[in-house]
């Protein structure tokens, strides 16, 4: 039973603590000793660091194309929740399977890890390749080396599955999620002349004000098309930190903002515009008082957005394979984005409630991993001659 296997594989996933910043090398240790029992060709990636790992693995031919099933082996972390159990030690109750990472998405993984069990990869008319990343919830900075790496080698699977939690629910499109600190240096000075010092604090607000008027523009940009609510990209600012005193020029000021974008082309627009307003009017302004004064933009994430598309084979299989009758949009971020710039179709679908994610007892039901075992299974069954 494909089920049960998923459950013994997803109770040994769950043991082990891979919390994003911590090391998830132990995890990957043991999905490669898994796949190379199985005979699949297997690939690991480590960060700079090398403290984690990406695993890319593949069964059947050595041919183009194919079907990747993505997840990421990171989870959130457990501090300062109030468990009642164990978050590392999965727990079975009223249907339920209790620990961290079950829902979001450790579930997925142990399925598609009891699916390559089941294959005969032999029989595989087509490759099936598995994609586990690390620092997925903390920017998907793993799924980005991933795929810069399967770029440069070549390799363009043609579908990829995506098993964030959407309760199988099938998903062709999901804003990007892109998040910035811009950091402001000035010229202190006394409060009553302050023509002679460069107010970091002023310069920060300028440049909000700058954000806001982007944001408007924004509102006509988006595609006719456009299903995402609200339609076009939204710019939010977060925070706003800046100076000591009242009678203190300030001469440090950050801002914290992001934008959702709906296609990468806003996205463009929006740090453009920004670069202008910068070298044109901001900076030449500060330097003529103080030339070491400065803005910089710091990158603290950019998750590219999914952008649905009329051709989606991706979606269409897994619309088939689900037999849903309907095709929806998430509201948060995956690693979908990065394969569709890869030049894969890309779909969303996987097991459990994005509700139950990053909670105190998270847990995924039991019915949900025998959904995705049995479109998993439909899925082997189609790649077998
Ligand atoms: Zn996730």
């Amino acid at each position: 039973m494909m089920l049960n296997r998923t459950k013994d594989i997803l109770a040994d996933l769950i043991a082990f603590p891979t919390i994003s910043p911590d090391s998830n090398l132990e995890l990957i240790t043991y999905l490669c000793a898994h796949f190379e029992v199985l005979g699949a060709r297997c690939m690991t990636l480590h960060s700079e660091d090398g403290r984690k790992a990406n695993i890319f693995a593949t069964l059947g031919p050595d041919a183009p194309g194919g079907i990747v099933l993505s997840g990421h082996t990171d989870v959130v972390p457990v501090a300062d929740q109030d468990w009642a159990s164990d978050p590392f030690e999965m727990l079975e109750r009223d249907g339920k399977l209790f620990g961290r990472g079950t829902c979001d998405m450790k579930g997925f993984v142990a399925a598609a890890m009891a699916l390559a069990e089941t294959l005969d990869a032999n029989s595989l008319t087509k490759p099936l390749h598995f994609a586990f990343t690390y620092d997925e919830e903390t920017g998907c900075l793993g799924g980005q080396h991933l795929v810069r790496e399967l770029a440069a080698r070549g390799i363009t699977p043609d579908i990829a599955i995506i098993g964030e939690p959407t309760e199988m629910r099938v998903m062709e499109g999901h804003k990007g999620c892109y998040e910035y600190t811009t950091h402001f240096t000035g010229l202190e000075g006394h409060g009553s002349a302050p023509d002679a010092g460069v107010n970091a604090a002023e310069y920060a607000a300028r440049y909000v004000s700058k954000l806001l008027d982007l944001r408007e523009a924004l509102k006509g940009r988006a595609p006719a098309t456009s299903a995402f609510e609200p339609p076009w990209t939204t710019i939010n600012v977060g925070r706003v930190a800046g100076g000591v005193a009242h009678n203190v020029i300030a001469g440090k000021a950050e801002v914290d903002w992001e934008m959702r974008p709906v296609q990468i082309s806003d996205a463009d627009f929006v740090k453009g515009a920004l670069e202008n307003y910068v070298d044109d009017t901001l900076l030449p302004a500060m330097h003529a008082v103080h030339p070491e004064a400065g803005i910089t933009l710091e990158t603290i994430a950019e998750v590219v957005g999914l952008e649905p598309m009329d051709d989606n084979a991706a979606r269409d299989l897994v619309t088939e394979l689900t037999g849903a009758n309907r095709v929806d949009l998430v509201a948060f971020g995956t690693e979908a984005g990065l394969f569709q710039q890869l030049g894969t179709s890309a779909v969303v679908c996987g097991p459990g409630s994005i509700a139950q994610a990053h909670k105190p007892d998270e847990y995924i039901e039991i019915d949900q991993l025998d959904q995705c075992c049995k479109m998993l299974e439909r899925l082997g069954r189609r790649l077998s001659s």
